[in-house]
């Protein structure tokens, strides 16, 4: 994945949160504070107006300028979480000095492992960790079976959707949904559905743009 394809891809990313302010807003007004939708919102802009001043950089030195940027725009308990995650792709990404499906199927995992050390949270907890986890599973198995990008996008897609709908049933023992008990079954969890949205938007334009 080159430079330009992480650009096109976070373009799209803005552009698929502000399709879904609706279903996001409504999701952390159930079981959140209702801000999940102006956070994703304030980071996805951020990132958009750093355009520019990305596109020259390698795949690594632009995700831990995006990871840096989410740090001080995202607010809430998702901003340091999303923006270790991007901090620890671009950490594999240097170490590892090549862009393979490989490559990016270890970067992603450093990156969610990352969000599990700082939430302290696993699957099952009702957070975005509900999607993220599965997903890096299923990528470190097809990009080690040595799949192609159309078999893993699509097969990620899946997994991610899968996870976002795991959530429903869930209780939360992580996050602000923690204090709910049984009233959080019944809603999908904000950050599961950003999540989701967002792996569904990278894995299209990936396809689309190769
Ligand atoms: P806040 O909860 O501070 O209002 P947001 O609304 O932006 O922040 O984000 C809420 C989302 O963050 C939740 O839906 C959940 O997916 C995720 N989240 C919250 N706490 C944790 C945690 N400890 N580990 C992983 N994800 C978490
Ligand atoms: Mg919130």
């Amino acid at each position: 994945m080159t430079t330009s394809v992480i650009l096109q891809s976070l373009l799209d990313i803005h552009a698929t949160i502000l399709q879904h302010e609706s279903e996001i807003e409504s999701l952390d007004r159930a079981i959140g504070d209702g801000d999940h939708y102006i956070n994703m919102k304030r980071g996805a802009s951020a990132i958009v107006e750093m355009h520019d001043e990305l596109a020259d950089l390698t795949p690594d030195a632009a995700l831990n300028k995006i990871g840096l940027k989410l740090l001080s725009t995202i607010g809430g308990a998702s901003g340091p979480l999303l923006a270790s995650f991007f901090m620890g792709m671009a950490k594999v990404l240097k170490e590892k000095g090549d862009t393979s499906a490989k490559t990016y199927a270890l970067a992603f995992a450093s990156g969610v492992d990352l969000i599990r050390q700082r939430g302290k949270a696993d699957v099952g907890e009702k957070t975005m960790l509900d999607v993220l986890i599965p997903v890096a599973n299923r990528f470190s198995e097809l990009a080690n079976a040595n799949a192609d990008n159309k078999t893993i996008c699509e097969a990620l897609a899946d997994t991610a959707e899968a996870g976002m709908r795991s959530t429903m049933n869930l209780i939360a023992t992580k996050g602000r949904a923690a204090g709910l008990g049984e009233r959080a079954i019944g809603h999908i969890d904000p950050g599961a559905k950003s999540c989701q949205l967002m792996i569904m938007t990278v894995c299209n334009a990936l396809l689309k743009h190769e």
